[in-house]
């Protein structure tokens, strides 16, 4: 199993853990090269979830591409990785449940990510959003911003959501990748 946070492809596996219902085999990993720790899950098999592309390639659904989604988002934000774990999880669960559809779009999971993340994090939300909606121009990448200050406000008198303190300003700008299109041409999220 690769290591989420350098590559490494050993790792040692500290905990075993079965789900309730039996489907799923958590294991809580330690990578033998940086010492980080992250968790896999083994599935029995289920129905697979398809993951229809924006290019109208279909491809089996990847938590996994969901997390470094997140993680990409969250990098140098205060955010457990535990927390971005669990989100994943939380999505495809929601993919998985209450619902016989077995086609998704990228869109879909793009949405339900921004979700997520702009309860959790603004900061990551914006950068996640800017690569994800693939904003035209400054203004409405500003009306973005505008309206999650708004809401912050809003929510608890401010400084919550990390805007300003971060200076999103044209170093924060440079340091999320924001306004490099090529990002989204590498892959964007991820997704
Ligand atoms: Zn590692």
């Amino acid at each position: 199993m690769r290591c989420v946070y350098c590559g490494h492809t050993d790792s040692r596996v500290l905990e075993t853990r079965v789900a309730d219902d039996g489907s799923t085999i958590r294991r809580r990993r330690e990578c033998l090269k940086c010492g980080q720790r992250f968790t896999t899950f083994e599935k029995i098999d289920e129905m697979p979830l398809w993951v229809i592309k924006k290019d109208g390639r279909r491809e089996l659904f990847n938590s996994r591409k969901v997390l470094e989604g997140l993680l990409r988002a969250c990098e140098k934000r205060p955010v457990p990785y535990e927390r971005l774990e669990q989100m994943s999880e939380e999505i495809e669960k929601s993919f998985r449940q209450g619902s016989l559809q077995r086609e998704i779009s990228t869109g879909e999971i793009g949405e339900r990510v921004m979700d997520m993340l702009k309860d959790l994090d603004g900061v990551a939300y914006v950068r996640f959003a800017s690569v994800y909606r693939e904003f035209k121009d400054i203004g409405t990448f500003l009306d973005e911003i505008k309206r999650l200050l708004e809401n912050g406000q809003k929510e608890n008198g401010q400084k919550e959501s990390g805007l300003g303190e971060n200076g999103l300003g044209e170093s924060g700008l440079k340091e999320s990748g924001l306004g490099e299109n090529d990002q989204r041409e590498n892959g964007g999220n991820g997704l």
